[in-house]
């Protein structure tokens, strides 16, 4: 891959830290950059505890990284995707500058959100994928509707799917919130819970106009941490 060019950081952005869970290479497993190869940069911490949860681990502990190191970590797995995910990466303050100085650097940068937290400031190169909590993830009173207003026709909203209450709740999202053409929709099954086939039917006989997708990366690697 080409060495992308990474333009000199103020004083300011040298000084900002991150509490990171991890950074690893996998493949995207979800959203619609699905299967690229892509750096994950895991940003320790959320304020939310959705039953269907696959971070745990990412809600403690860590270790505090600069900007520029964190960048230079990027740089060495030697991909153009990142996503920038967590736990809750905007529950961090610093998580904006970093998202603006890996676009600056030149990759290609996605974010993944509770779409508990305000997106209003995420970089305009940043494509957000933003969840909109069902019922059955315990956390629907979290969210955050005027995020709905921030989304380009690239971002991406993502319904967790865990029993046919939530199905119907999310079909109906769709209309109450004219999400229709405004973004991308992504329906996912909750992984162990909600059986993949009739979610996939469920969208079929509704002739539901959203992207059915499943967690690629547990399909090959299962749940295991750092995939
Ligand atoms: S928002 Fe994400 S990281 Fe936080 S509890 Fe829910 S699933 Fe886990």
């Amino acid at each position: 891959m080409k060495t992308l060019v990474q333009p000199s950081p103020s004083p300011a952005q040298v000084a900002e830290r991150l509490r990171i869970s991890e950074i690893f290479l996998s493949l995207q497993g979800e959203s619609t950059s699905v299967g690229l190869p892509t750096v994950f940069v895991r940003l320790t911490g959320c304020p939310l505890r959705c039953h269907y949860c696959d971070t745990e681990y990412a809600f403690r502990g860590g270790e505090n990284i600069r900007i520029p190191e964190l960048l230079r970590r990027v740089a060495a797995c030697q991909v153009r995707h990142v996503t920038v995910t967590g736990g809750e990466p905007l529950a961090q303050p610093a998580c904006l500058s970093l998202l603006t100085q890996l676009c600056d650097a030149g990759y290609s940068v996605s974010l993944e959100t509770s779409g508990a937290l305000d997106v209003s400031e995420v970089d305009a190169r940043v494509t957000k994928v933003v969840d909109l909590k069902t019922p059955g993830s315990g956390e629907v009173a979290r969210n955050l509707y005027r995020n709905l207003d921030w989304l380009a026709p690239r971002d991406q909203v993502k319904f967790v799917i865990c029993d046919r209450a939530d199905y119907e709740w999310a079909r109906a999202q769709i209309g109450e919130q004219h999400l229709t053409g405004r973004c991308e929709l992504l329906f996912s099954p909750a992984w162990g819970q909600q059986e993949a086939t009739r979610l996939a039917e469920w969208i079929l006989e509704d002739r539901l106009p959203v992207r059915f997708q499943l967690q690629l990366h547990k399909i090959l690697w299962g749940d295991e941490p750092g995939h």
